[in-house]
């Protein structure tokens, strides 16, 4: 990556290490991998990280609402695709003629699928098994099934998948998780007693995938982990998964204020000697959480800088240190234009979105899915070496 972003604040995506994670993904479990790609790639970008996660093996992908898969299949993706989150208003139609895979929580869903008439129309039944969210509990199982059932006898609909998902996948020691298992495990004997034959039964996420074997059956559905992002505490490092995003910024200005000053709004920092301020252009309006002030960190010319005082609607103060007095002492390092990496994969020794999430008393999926506002995204693609001479990515700008 260039030294200095040439626009003011941008989000830079490798779709080699998307791309190198899931593969690893499928690796690391010996098991087919589910991409989910929703809430535009977790922030990644949704085509850019369907391609770079089919290019690394993902069997399926799997998003959250209709309009995301459809958006799947109007950008070109043709393969294996779920999504899982409808309302009474949606039209399961053209997601089923696009040969997407529908989940049904109610009996009320599959009978809106069954009067969409769509010849194939590919549904997964869902079972509640502790995360009281979505899914059928387990004292309407057996009536969605036997409604699937009927449908699947009468021409309606194809039950391709039984699945459900687990509250406390990143503590793999809970009894929680074995509780969830079981009732999982009853209601695939519901399903089979019913003479259904699901391609696939799945129940893990990112964090369950790595962390608990046992609960692969025929997909794990990997999120967090194909962008590189633990999903619990030190599972992915060992793993050589890399984190793909880096967002950054060009410094709009740097000022020496004496001691004595106080930055930004309610003046919540006070400088305790004369020291060096750097302005980052980015704030909440653009995904940055307000309350990083005085808490996380940017990289700026090889360090990492505190955050001082607030962050506002559109930018934040660092504390660059005492560098004596600006004009004459300051290298263009820690001059205006210079870069300043919020997060990235931590490589230089920059803060990782992991590291802002803990300063931000949140998680990375957090800090990576609302990332954004007005900064520009561009995909880069390591893994395509330009010649010696000429050390640049090859990149395309995401359209307006
Ligand atoms: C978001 C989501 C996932 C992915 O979870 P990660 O922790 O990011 O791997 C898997 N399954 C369902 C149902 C989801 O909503």
């Amino acid at each position: 990556m260039e030294e200095s972003p040439s626009v003011r604040a941008e989000i830079v995506v490798d779709v080699a290490a998307i791309r190198h994670n899931v593969r690893r993904l499928g690796e690391v479990t010996g098991t087919p991998v589910m991409t989910v790609v929703k809430a535009d790639g977790y922030g990644h970008g949704l085509l850019e990280s369907a391609r770079a996660a089919r290019e690394g093996g993902a069997a399926w992908l799997g998003v959250a609402t209709l309009d995301e898969a459809l958006a799947l299949r109007a950008g070109g993706d043709t393969g294996p695709l779920l999504c899982w989150l409808t309302v009474p208003s949606d039209d399961p139609g053209p997601a089923l003629a696009a040969g997407v895979d529908v989940t049904a929580y109610t009996t009320e869903e599959l009978d809106r699928i069954a009067a969409a008439r769509v010849p194939g129309a590919r549904v997964q039944l869902k079972v509640d098994t502790g995360l009281s969210r979505g899914g059928a509990l387990p004292a309407d199982w057996p009536a969605l099934v036997e409604r699937a059932r009927r449908g699947q006898e009468a021409g309606e609909l194809t039950v391709t998948g039984v699945w459900s998902h687990l509250a406390r996948s990143d503590e793999p020691d809970e009894a929680a998780n074995d509780e969830q298992q079981r009732v999982f495990d009853e209601a695939l004997a519901v399903v089979e007693a019913a003479g259904l034959r699901p391609e696939v039964r799945h129940l893990a996420n990112s964090a369950a995938a790595l962390l608990r074997p046992q609960a692969r059956y025929d997909l794990v559905r990997c999120g967090i982990a194909s962008y590189g992002l633990d999903p619990a505490p030190g599972v992915t490092p060992p793993l050589g998964l890399r984190p793909a995003m880096t967002a950054r910024a060009s410094l709009a200005l740097t000022k020496r204020v004496e001691a004595g000053a106080s930055v930004s709004y309610g003046h919540t920092w006070t400088a305790e000697r004369a020291t060096t301020l750097g302005l980052v252009p980015v704030g909440y309006a653009d995904g940055v959480p307000r309350i990083a002030g005085n808490r996380a960190e940017v990289w700026v010319a090889g360090a990492r800088r505190p955050v001082r005082g607030r962050v506002c609607m559109d930018q934040l103060v660092v504390d660059l240190g005492d560098l004596g007095d600006l004009d004459e002492d300051l290298d263009d390092d820690l001059s205006a234009g210079a870069e300043a990496v919020l997060f990235g994969p931590g490589d230089r020794g920059e803060p990782t979105a992991q590291d802002w999430a803990e300063a931000c008393e949140t998680i990375s999926y957090e800090i990576v899915s609302r990332i954004g506002g007005r900064m520009v995204r561009r995909h880069v693609d390591s893994d395509v070496h330009a010649p010696p001479d000429k050390p640049t990515s090859s990149q395309t700008e995401d359209p307006a």
